[in-house]
Protein backbone atom coordinates (compact mmCIF):
# COMPACT_ATOMS: atom_id res chain seq x y z
CA UNK A 1 0.00 0.00 0.00
CA UNK A 2 1.51 3.33 -0.93
CA UNK A 3 2.13 5.94 1.88
CA UNK A 4 0.10 8.98 2.09
CA UNK A 5 3.61 10.82 0.98
CA UNK A 6 4.08 8.89 -2.21
CA UNK A 7 0.23 9.19 -3.04
CA UNK A 8 0.16 12.78 -2.61
CA UNK A 9 3.74 13.19 -4.63
CA UNK A 10 1.67 10.63 -7.29
CA UNK A 11 -1.41 13.20 -7.42
CA UNK A 12 1.79 16.18 -7.96
CA UNK A 13 3.24 14.56 -10.87
CA UNK A 14 -0.05 13.94 -12.65
CA UNK A 15 -1.49 17.66 -11.50
CA UNK A 16 1.77 19.09 -13.96
CA UNK A 17 1.17 16.45 -16.70
CA UNK A 18 -2.12 17.22 -16.76
CA UNK A 19 -1.72 21.41 -17.38
CA UNK A 20 -0.31 20.16 -20.93
CA UNK A 21 -4.20 20.08 -22.45
CA UNK A 22 -4.79 23.79 -21.53
CA UNK A 23 -3.94 26.73 -23.09
CA UNK A 24 -1.15 29.51 -22.37
CA UNK A 25 -3.71 31.56 -20.76
CA UNK A 26 -4.90 28.59 -18.59
CA UNK A 27 -1.46 27.82 -17.30
CA UNK A 28 -1.17 31.56 -16.56
CA UNK A 29 -4.13 31.33 -14.13
CA UNK A 30 -2.71 28.19 -12.45
CA UNK A 31 0.68 29.31 -11.89
CA UNK A 32 -1.49 32.27 -10.15
CA UNK A 33 -3.36 30.11 -8.38
CA UNK A 34 -0.57 28.15 -7.01
CA UNK A 35 1.53 31.13 -6.17
CA UNK A 36 -1.64 31.60 -3.67
CA UNK A 37 -1.84 28.00 -2.18
CA UNK A 38 1.74 28.27 -1.47
CA UNK A 39 0.79 31.81 0.24
CA UNK A 40 -1.56 29.75 2.20
CA UNK A 41 0.57 27.23 2.94
CA UNK A 42 3.00 29.13 4.69
CA UNK A 43 -0.02 30.96 6.37
CA UNK A 44 -1.29 27.94 7.79
CA UNK A 45 2.61 26.80 8.68
CA UNK A 46 2.76 29.71 10.99
CA UNK A 47 -0.59 28.97 12.32
CA UNK A 48 0.23 25.87 13.26
CA UNK A 49 3.59 26.70 15.20
CA UNK A 50 1.83 28.78 17.38
CA UNK A 51 -1.16 27.18 18.13
CA UNK A 52 1.39 23.97 18.54
CA UNK A 53 -1.04 21.51 17.15
CA UNK A 54 0.33 18.05 17.35
CA UNK A 55 -0.12 15.93 14.41
CA UNK A 56 -1.81 13.00 14.31
CA UNK A 57 0.44 9.73 14.47
CA UNK A 58 1.59 8.88 11.15
CA UNK A 59 1.46 12.86 9.81
CA UNK A 60 4.26 15.29 10.29
CA UNK A 61 3.61 19.57 9.28
CA UNK A 62 5.52 18.77 6.27
CA UNK A 63 2.82 16.00 4.98
CA UNK A 64 0.00 18.17 6.45
CA UNK A 65 1.22 21.17 4.07
CA UNK A 66 1.89 19.36 1.03
CA UNK A 67 -1.86 17.82 1.66
CA UNK A 68 -3.16 21.00 1.64
CA UNK A 69 -1.37 22.17 -1.23
CA UNK A 70 -2.34 18.90 -3.90
CA UNK A 71 -5.77 19.45 -2.06
CA UNK A 72 -6.16 22.78 -3.05
CA UNK A 73 -4.60 22.17 -6.39
CA UNK A 74 -6.84 19.61 -6.94
CA UNK A 75 -10.26 21.97 -6.32
CA UNK A 76 -8.04 24.27 -9.11
CA UNK A 77 -8.22 22.07 -11.52
CA UNK A 78 -11.40 20.74 -11.81
CA UNK A 79 -12.86 24.09 -11.48
CA UNK A 80 -10.39 25.86 -14.63
CA UNK A 81 -11.41 22.28 -16.29
CA UNK A 82 -15.27 22.98 -15.68
CA UNK A 83 -14.29 26.94 -17.42
CA UNK A 84 -12.79 25.66 -20.12
CA UNK A 85 -12.85 22.27 -21.53
CA UNK A 86 -9.91 21.25 -23.25
CA UNK A 87 -8.90 21.23 -26.82
CA UNK A 88 -9.65 18.24 -29.57
CA UNK A 89 -7.26 15.31 -28.51
CA UNK A 90 -6.37 16.78 -24.88
CA UNK A 91 -6.91 14.13 -22.41
CA UNK A 92 -9.47 15.13 -20.21
CA UNK A 93 -8.88 16.03 -15.97
CA UNK A 94 -6.91 13.19 -14.78
CA UNK A 95 -8.90 10.77 -13.06
CA UNK A 96 -6.20 10.63 -10.14
CA UNK A 97 -7.22 14.15 -8.62
CA UNK A 98 -9.26 14.01 -5.87
CA UNK A 99 -12.65 15.56 -6.47
CA UNK A 100 -13.67 17.33 -3.48
CA UNK A 101 -17.50 17.57 -3.03
CA UNK A 102 -17.50 21.20 -2.71
CA UNK A 103 -15.68 21.74 -5.42
CA UNK A 104 -18.49 21.12 -7.74
CA UNK A 105 -21.25 23.67 -7.35
CA UNK A 106 -24.59 21.71 -7.22
CA UNK A 107 -26.99 21.71 -10.07
CA UNK A 108 -29.48 24.41 -10.04
CA UNK A 109 -32.78 23.52 -8.72
CA UNK A 110 -35.33 21.95 -11.14
CA UNK A 111 -37.84 24.54 -11.62
CA UNK A 112 -41.26 23.47 -10.12
CA UNK A 113 -43.80 22.93 -12.50
CA UNK A 114 -47.17 25.41 -11.84
CA UNK A 115 -49.93 22.96 -11.20
CA UNK A 116 -53.22 23.66 -13.34
CA UNK A 117 -56.21 24.83 -10.93
CA UNK A 118 -58.42 21.18 -11.14
CA UNK A 119 -61.82 22.94 -11.68
CA UNK A 120 -63.18 26.84 -11.57
CA UNK A 121 -63.84 26.83 -8.23
CA UNK A 122 -60.59 26.10 -7.17
CA UNK A 123 -59.25 28.59 -9.57
CA UNK A 124 -61.47 31.08 -7.03
CA UNK A 125 -60.09 29.78 -4.28
CA UNK A 126 -56.57 30.01 -5.71
CA UNK A 127 -54.56 33.13 -4.11
CA UNK A 128 -54.40 36.00 -6.96
CA UNK A 129 -50.07 35.60 -7.04
CA UNK A 130 -50.41 31.96 -7.71
CA UNK A 131 -53.80 32.14 -10.34
CA UNK A 132 -51.60 35.26 -12.37
CA UNK A 133 -48.63 32.89 -12.47
CA UNK A 134 -50.32 31.05 -14.93
CA UNK A 135 -51.37 33.95 -17.53
CA UNK A 136 -55.14 32.67 -16.35
CA UNK A 137 -55.88 29.39 -18.40
CA UNK A 138 -53.07 27.31 -16.20
CA UNK A 139 -51.57 25.94 -19.35
CA UNK A 140 -48.70 27.53 -19.79
CA UNK A 141 -46.77 29.36 -16.76
CA UNK A 142 -45.81 32.98 -17.92
CA UNK A 143 -43.42 34.80 -15.87
CA UNK A 144 -45.01 38.39 -15.81
CA UNK A 145 -48.98 38.50 -14.68
CA UNK A 146 -50.86 38.65 -17.94
CA UNK A 147 -53.56 41.41 -18.57
CA UNK A 148 -56.28 38.28 -18.66
CA UNK A 149 -55.28 37.52 -15.25
CA UNK A 150 -55.29 40.90 -13.95
CA UNK A 151 -58.62 41.78 -15.39
CA UNK A 152 -60.15 37.92 -14.33
CA UNK A 153 -58.43 38.94 -10.13
CA UNK A 154 -60.36 42.27 -10.03
CA UNK A 155 -63.32 40.74 -11.54
CA UNK A 156 -63.17 38.04 -8.59
CA UNK A 157 -62.36 40.32 -5.66
CA UNK A 158 -65.64 42.69 -6.97
CA UNK A 159 -67.69 39.57 -6.77
CA UNK A 160 -66.07 38.28 -3.38
CA UNK A 161 -66.77 41.92 -1.92
CA UNK A 162 -70.46 41.80 -3.28
CA UNK A 163 -71.09 38.58 -1.65
CA UNK A 164 -69.86 39.91 1.42
CA UNK A 165 -71.48 42.90 1.47
CA UNK A 166 -74.95 41.13 0.72
CA UNK A 167 -74.46 38.59 3.23
CA UNK A 168 -73.83 41.17 5.81
CA UNK A 169 -77.03 43.26 4.74
CA UNK A 170 -78.87 40.04 4.86
CA UNK A 171 -77.86 39.59 8.87
CA UNK A 172 -78.50 42.95 9.75
CA UNK A 173 -81.59 43.09 7.90
CA UNK A 174 -82.78 39.67 9.87
CA UNK A 175 -81.84 40.79 13.08
CA UNK A 176 -83.05 44.10 13.19
CA UNK A 177 -86.67 43.04 11.91
CA UNK A 178 -86.95 40.48 14.66
CA UNK A 179 -86.01 43.70 17.14
CA UNK A 180 -88.75 45.63 15.45
CA UNK A 181 -91.42 43.04 15.21
CA UNK A 182 -90.74 42.72 18.76
CA UNK A 183 -90.97 46.03 19.31
CA UNK A 184 -94.26 46.75 17.80
CA UNK A 185 -95.76 43.45 20.19
CA UNK A 186 -94.58 45.58 23.40
CA UNK A 187 -95.82 48.82 22.09
CA UNK A 188 -99.27 47.48 20.97
CA UNK A 189 -99.38 45.49 24.84
CA UNK A 190 -98.71 49.13 26.42
CA UNK A 191 -101.27 50.53 24.59
CA UNK A 192 -104.29 47.68 25.11
CA UNK A 193 -103.67 47.38 28.82
CA UNK A 194 -104.53 49.34 31.64
CA UNK A 195 -101.52 51.24 33.72
CA UNK A 196 -102.00 48.29 36.63
CA UNK A 197 -102.05 45.28 33.79
CA UNK A 198 -98.73 47.20 32.42
CA UNK A 199 -96.79 46.76 35.74
CA UNK A 200 -97.58 43.53 36.33
CA UNK A 201 -96.50 42.68 32.66
CA UNK A 202 -92.99 44.48 32.68
CA UNK A 203 -92.25 44.32 36.69
CA UNK A 204 -91.67 40.15 35.91
CA UNK A 205 -89.61 40.83 32.20
CA UNK A 206 -87.17 43.24 32.77
CA UNK A 207 -85.75 41.93 29.62
CA UNK A 208 -88.88 43.01 27.20
CA UNK A 209 -88.81 46.86 29.09
CA UNK A 210 -85.65 47.00 27.99
CA UNK A 211 -86.09 45.52 24.61
CA UNK A 212 -89.37 48.01 24.32
CA UNK A 213 -86.72 51.20 25.18
CA UNK A 214 -84.23 50.35 22.78
CA UNK A 215 -87.17 50.18 19.76
CA UNK A 216 -88.53 53.38 21.07
CA UNK A 217 -84.99 55.09 20.75
CA UNK A 218 -84.72 53.62 17.11
CA UNK A 219 -87.70 54.93 16.57
CA UNK A 220 -87.44 58.32 17.80
CA UNK A 221 -83.91 58.47 16.41
CA UNK A 222 -85.63 59.03 13.50
CA UNK A 223 -87.48 62.10 14.21
CA UNK A 224 -86.33 65.14 13.05
CA UNK A 225 -86.68 67.01 16.70
CA UNK A 226 -87.24 64.92 19.69
CA UNK A 227 -90.01 66.66 21.86
CA UNK A 228 -87.97 66.10 25.14
CA UNK A 229 -85.34 68.76 24.02
CA UNK A 230 -88.21 71.01 23.33
CA UNK A 231 -89.40 70.02 27.15
CA UNK A 232 -85.83 70.51 28.61
CA UNK A 233 -85.60 73.79 27.07
CA UNK A 234 -88.79 74.76 28.29
CA UNK A 235 -88.24 73.69 31.86
CA UNK A 236 -84.84 75.34 32.06
CA UNK A 237 -86.50 78.55 31.45
CA UNK A 238 -88.15 78.22 34.95
CA UNK A 239 -87.07 79.43 38.52
CA UNK A 240 -84.50 76.41 39.88
CA UNK A 241 -86.16 76.08 43.12
CA UNK A 242 -88.78 74.14 41.09
CA UNK A 243 -90.24 70.23 41.78
CA UNK A 244 -90.70 68.73 38.48
CA UNK A 245 -92.12 65.29 38.15
CA UNK A 246 -92.09 63.16 35.08
CA UNK A 247 -94.32 60.63 34.67
CA UNK A 248 -93.30 57.55 32.41
CA UNK A 249 -89.64 59.24 32.31
CA UNK A 250 -88.11 55.86 30.74
CA UNK A 251 -84.44 56.59 31.11
CA UNK A 252 -85.14 59.73 33.22
CA UNK A 253 -83.22 61.61 30.65
CA UNK A 254 -85.04 64.79 32.07
CA UNK A 255 -83.52 64.80 35.46
CA UNK A 256 -79.93 64.95 34.50
CA UNK A 257 -80.63 67.84 31.76
CA UNK A 258 -82.39 70.20 33.76
CA UNK A 259 -81.58 72.72 37.02
CA UNK A 260 -84.55 71.74 38.65
CA UNK A 261 -84.57 68.47 41.02
CA UNK A 262 -86.51 66.10 39.11
CA UNK A 263 -88.56 63.05 40.76
CA UNK A 264 -89.29 60.31 38.11
CA UNK A 265 -91.58 57.42 37.69
CA UNK A 266 -92.29 54.97 35.74
CA UNK A 267 -92.85 50.97 35.16
CA UNK A 268 -89.47 49.70 35.64
CA UNK A 269 -86.75 51.88 37.11
CA UNK A 270 -83.85 51.45 34.38
CA UNK A 271 -81.62 53.22 36.48
CA UNK A 272 -81.35 54.38 39.81
CA UNK A 273 -83.10 57.86 39.02
CA UNK A 274 -86.56 55.87 38.62
CA UNK A 275 -88.66 54.85 40.69
CA UNK A 276 -91.29 51.75 39.63
CA UNK A 277 -94.91 52.69 39.75
CA UNK A 278 -98.15 52.98 37.79
CA UNK A 279 -98.92 56.43 37.07
CA UNK A 280 -102.08 56.36 38.01
CA UNK A 281 -101.22 55.78 41.71
CA UNK A 282 -97.53 57.69 42.30
CA UNK A 283 -96.46 57.21 46.16
CA UNK A 284 -95.50 61.11 46.46
CA UNK A 285 -98.24 63.61 48.35
CA UNK A 286 -100.87 65.78 46.90
CA UNK A 287 -99.89 69.19 45.67
CA UNK A 288 -96.03 68.59 45.86
CA UNK A 289 -95.34 69.69 42.31
CA UNK A 290 -94.89 72.81 40.29
CA UNK A 291 -94.06 71.15 37.11
CA UNK A 292 -95.50 67.70 35.45
CA UNK A 293 -94.59 66.07 32.42
CA UNK A 294 -95.57 63.45 30.48
CA UNK A 295 -93.52 63.06 27.98
CA UNK A 296 -94.98 60.43 24.77
CA UNK A 297 -95.38 58.56 28.17
CA UNK A 298 -100.23 58.34 27.84
CA UNK A 299 -100.03 54.66 27.21
CA UNK A 300 -102.79 52.34 28.24
CA UNK A 301 -106.56 52.18 28.26
CA UNK A 302 -107.41 54.02 31.49
CA UNK A 303 -105.69 57.72 30.25
CA UNK A 304 -108.20 59.37 32.74
CA UNK A 305 -106.85 58.08 36.08
CA UNK A 306 -102.82 59.26 34.42
CA UNK A 307 -104.54 63.16 33.86
CA UNK A 308 -106.40 62.93 37.18
CA UNK A 309 -103.46 61.57 39.46
CA UNK A 310 -101.48 64.78 37.69
CA UNK A 311 -103.89 67.11 39.05
CA UNK A 312 -103.68 66.01 42.36
CA UNK A 313 -99.93 65.77 42.34
CA UNK A 314 -100.05 69.58 40.33
CA UNK A 315 -99.57 72.66 42.78
CA UNK A 316 -103.12 74.93 42.13
CA UNK A 317 -101.16 76.87 39.07
CA UNK A 318 -99.18 74.35 38.46
CA UNK A 319 -97.79 73.39 34.74
CA UNK A 320 -98.32 70.69 32.58
CA UNK A 321 -96.49 69.70 29.44
CA UNK A 322 -97.66 66.79 27.50
CA UNK A 323 -95.90 65.63 24.04
CA UNK A 324 -97.73 62.74 22.24
CA UNK A 325 -97.45 61.10 18.69
CA UNK A 326 -99.66 63.60 16.27
CA UNK A 327 -101.28 60.57 14.42
CA UNK A 328 -103.11 60.09 17.61
CA UNK A 329 -105.27 63.00 17.78
CA UNK A 330 -108.70 62.37 16.19
CA UNK A 331 -109.65 66.01 17.26
CA UNK A 332 -107.19 68.63 19.41
CA UNK A 333 -110.34 70.63 19.74
CA UNK A 334 -111.76 67.64 22.19
CA UNK A 335 -108.64 66.57 23.62
CA UNK A 336 -107.98 70.43 24.61
CA UNK A 337 -112.10 70.47 26.02
CA UNK A 338 -111.53 67.26 27.97
CA UNK A 339 -108.43 68.23 29.46
CA UNK A 340 -110.19 71.83 30.67
CA UNK A 341 -113.07 68.95 32.34
CA UNK A 342 -110.03 67.36 34.31
CA UNK A 343 -108.93 70.85 35.97
CA UNK A 344 -106.78 72.27 33.55
CA UNK A 345 -106.56 75.46 31.63
CA UNK A 346 -105.09 75.39 28.26
CA UNK A 347 -101.89 77.94 27.49
CA UNK A 348 -100.73 76.66 24.37
CA UNK A 349 -100.34 74.35 22.09
CA UNK A 350 -97.52 73.70 19.44
CA UNK A 351 -98.63 71.76 15.95
CA UNK A 352 -95.48 72.62 14.25
CA UNK A 353 -93.89 69.63 14.50
CA UNK A 354 -94.29 66.79 11.69
CA UNK A 355 -94.54 63.62 14.60
CA UNK A 356 -95.63 64.92 17.70
CA UNK A 357 -97.79 67.85 19.49
CA UNK A 358 -97.29 69.97 22.26
CA UNK A 359 -99.29 71.24 24.93
CA UNK A 360 -98.91 73.49 28.46
CA UNK A 361 -101.77 73.65 30.69
CA UNK A 362 -101.91 74.72 34.23
CA UNK A 363 -103.93 74.01 37.01
CA UNK A 364 -106.78 75.80 38.01
CA UNK A 365 -108.99 73.32 39.52
CA UNK A 366 -108.71 70.01 42.02
CA UNK A 367 -109.99 66.63 40.42
CA UNK A 368 -110.72 65.14 43.75
CA UNK A 369 -112.97 62.21 43.98
CA UNK A 370 -115.15 63.96 40.80
CA UNK A 371 -112.80 61.34 38.66
CA UNK A 372 -115.63 59.13 38.19
CA UNK A 373 -117.80 61.79 36.51
CA UNK A 374 -115.27 62.67 33.56
CA UNK A 375 -115.07 61.29 30.44
CA UNK A 376 -112.36 58.71 29.27
CA UNK A 377 -109.96 61.08 27.65
CA UNK A 378 -109.37 59.47 24.14
CA UNK A 379 -106.48 59.12 21.70
CA UNK A 380 -105.72 56.71 19.37
CA UNK A 381 -103.25 53.97 20.03
CA UNK A 382 -100.17 54.58 17.98
CA UNK A 383 -99.48 51.04 16.55
CA UNK A 384 -96.02 51.38 14.55
CA UNK A 385 -96.25 50.20 10.58
CA UNK A 386 -94.89 47.06 9.76
CA UNK A 387 -91.25 48.26 7.87
N1 LIG B 1 -90.73 60.09 28.60
C1 LIG B 1 -89.67 59.30 28.08
C2 LIG B 1 -90.11 57.87 27.73
C3 LIG B 1 -91.30 57.75 26.81
S1 LIG B 1 -91.71 56.06 26.45
C4 LIG B 1 -89.09 59.98 26.87
O1 LIG B 1 -89.74 60.82 26.28
O2 LIG B 1 -87.96 59.64 26.54
C5 LIG B 1 -93.17 55.90 27.34
C6 LIG B 1 -92.90 55.48 28.76
O3 LIG B 1 -94.10 55.53 29.50
C7 LIG B 1 -92.38 54.08 28.87
O4 LIG B 1 -91.19 54.07 29.54
C8 LIG B 1 -93.45 53.35 29.60
O5 LIG B 1 -92.96 52.35 30.41
C9 LIG B 1 -94.07 54.45 30.41
N2 LIG B 1 -95.43 54.12 30.87
C10 LIG B 1 -96.47 53.72 30.13
N3 LIG B 1 -97.53 53.46 30.93
C11 LIG B 1 -97.14 53.70 32.20
C12 LIG B 1 -97.75 53.62 33.45
N4 LIG B 1 -99.02 53.21 33.57
N5 LIG B 1 -97.05 53.94 34.54
C13 LIG B 1 -95.78 54.34 34.44
N6 LIG B 1 -95.13 54.46 33.28
C14 LIG B 1 -95.80 54.13 32.16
Amino acid sequence: MASDHQRLGKRKSSRTSSKKGFSKGSKLKMNQLEKVSKKLKGKKLKKQKSAQVEPAPGFNSQSLVRREMSWRAGEVFSRLHQLQPPRAGASAAPATVRQPAEATPPPPPAPVPLKKPRCERLAFLTPPAAADADGGDGATPATAPSARGKKKRRKLKLVKRKLRREEEAAAETSESKLESARFRYLNEQLYTKTGFEALQMFSHDRESFDAYHQGFRNQVAKWPVNPLDLIIQNVNKMPPSHLVVDLGCGDARLATAVRQRVLSFDLVAINERVTPCDMAHVPLADGTANVVVLCLALMGTNLGDFVAEANRLLKMGGQLRIAEVASRFESVDDFVRDMKEYGFHFISKDLSHEYFYLFSMKKNAPVNGKRKDLPEIELKPCLYKRR
